[in-house]
C-alpha cells in the first residue's frame, strides 16, 4: 500500500479565528453535529448552502448524503472526531476545497491524512491524499466544550510513558520495528504536555495550543510509518478491555489514563509522573466515593453468597 505523504497541515491557532476566517469559505457545505453545530453555527461570517449533519462513518451512509449535496466547492468540517473524519471523506470524494475546525481539543484527527471509516459497523480505515486549506483552532470554540472533554485530551500524549516500553518489548520480541527518532518525538510530546499540564487542567489558550500542537507534531511524525507505536499501548488496549468487558462506555481519555497508571506501574515503573500530570490537568481518571464496601470486611464466602444471589 503506498500512502500519500503531503505536507503537514497549515494549522491556524487564535481567538475569533472562526468567524474572521469563515467570510473566505464561498459557497460550502458545513458537515457536523448536532451540539458542536449549535454552539459555532451563529458565529459564522457567511451560512453554509447546507448543513449536513453526521451520525455515523457508514460508508454507506456518507455516499447516501454526498449524492443529496448541492454543488458547492468548499466543505467545512465543524465538530469532534466523527464530523472530522466524514468532512475528509467528503471533501475527498467531492474534489472540493477543505477547511477543518475543530471544536475540541481532543485526538489528532485534524491533523491526519487517515479517514476512520467504517463499512457494515468494521473499521475499514482508509488514508487520503489531500490538504485542506487550514485547520483552525478557534481557543473560544474550543472552550465551548465540556471542559473534562478538552482536559482528558491530554491521555493520548501522556500514553506515551507505557506505549514506548511496549514497543521496545514488542521489538526485543522480534515482533515491530524500534525506531529511535520516533521515540525521540513521543518522549519530546510527552514532555511538553507535562510541562503545560495545569494550563491544560484551566483550558488556556496556551494549554489548547501546546496539546493541539503535540497531536499535530505526533501525527506528521506517525505519517506514512505502519507499525509505530509512539502512543498507543498497553494504557489503550486496558481502555479498550475494560469497555468490552463491562459493556459500558468510559469517556476516552479518563479510561486511558487510568490505564497508563496501571500499566506503567505493570511494567514496573512509579507512576507518580503520570500520576501527577492528569491531577494537574485535572482528569478524572479515577472516582473514589465513599461506600458500605469501607466498612464492611468482604469474604470469600460473602463474595460466593453474593454471586449465587446474582445467580452467577
Ligand atoms: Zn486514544
Amino acid at each position: 500500500m503506498s500512502i500519500p505523504v503531503g505536507p503537514p497541515f497549515r494549522v491556524e491557532f487564535g481567538s475569533g479565528t472562526l468567524a474572521d476566517r469563515s467570510a473566505d469559505f464561498g459557497g460550502y457545505v458545513a458537515v457536523t453535529t448536532p451540539t458542536p453545530w449549535h454552539l459555532t453555527g451563529q458565529i459564522l461570517a457567511r451560512q453554509p448552502e447546507r448543513v449536513q449533519f453526521i451520525q455515523s462513518l457508514e460508508v454507506d451512509e456518507l455516499d447516501a448524503a454526498i449524492g443529496s449535496l448541492p454543488p458547492v466547492d468548499t466543505v467545512v468540517g465543524l465538530g469532534g472526531g466523527m464530523a472530522i473524519d466524514a468532512a475528509k471523506y467528503v471533501a475527498v470524494s467531492r474534489c472540493t476545497r477543505l477547511y477543518l475546525v475543530p471544536t475540541i481539543a481532543s485526538g489528532n484527527g485534524p491533523f491526519t491524512r487517515n479517514i476512520a471509516i467504517r463499512r457494515g459497523g468494521v473499521p475499514v480505515g482508509s488514508v487520503a491524499d489531500f490538504t485542506p486549506e487550514a485547520v483552525l483552532v478557534d481557543y473560544d470554540v474550543i472552550r465551548q466544550a465540556r471542559p473534562d472533554y478538552n482536559r482528558s485530551g491530554i491521555s493520548d500524549v501522556l500514553s506515551s510513558y507505557t506505549a514506548l516500553i511496549d514497543w521496545r518489548a514488542a521489538a526485543s520480541a522480534g515482533q515491530a520495528e524500534w525506531r529511535d527518532d520516533l521515540a525521540e518525538v513521543s518522549r519530546r510530546m510527552r514532555a511538553k504536555v507535562v510541562a503545560a499540564a495545569s494550563e491544560i487542567g484551566l483550558v488556556s489558550d496556551a494549554g489548547i495550543r501546546t496539546l493541539m500542537e503535540a497531536f499535530a507534531e505526533g501525527a506528521e511524525s506517525a505519517a506514512s510509518k505502519p507499525g509505530q507505536r509512539m502512543f498507543t499501548g498497553s494504557d489503550h488496549l486496558f481502555a479498550w478491555n475494560l469497555e468490552a468487558t463491562t459493556g459500558r462506555h468510559f469517556l476516552h481519555g479518563e479510561v486511558v489514563g487510568l490505564g497508563i497508571i496501571l500499566m506503567y506501574a505493570f511494567q514496573g515503573n512509579d507512576s507518580e509522573e503520570p500520576r501527577r500530570a492528569l491531577s494537574e490537568a485535572q482528569v478524572r481518571y479515577f472516582r473514589k466515593m465513599y461506600t458500605v464496601l469501607d466498612e464492611r470486611p468482604m469474604t470469600p464466602a460473602i463474595a460466593e453468597r453474593l454471586m449465587a444471589l446474582a445467580g452467577m
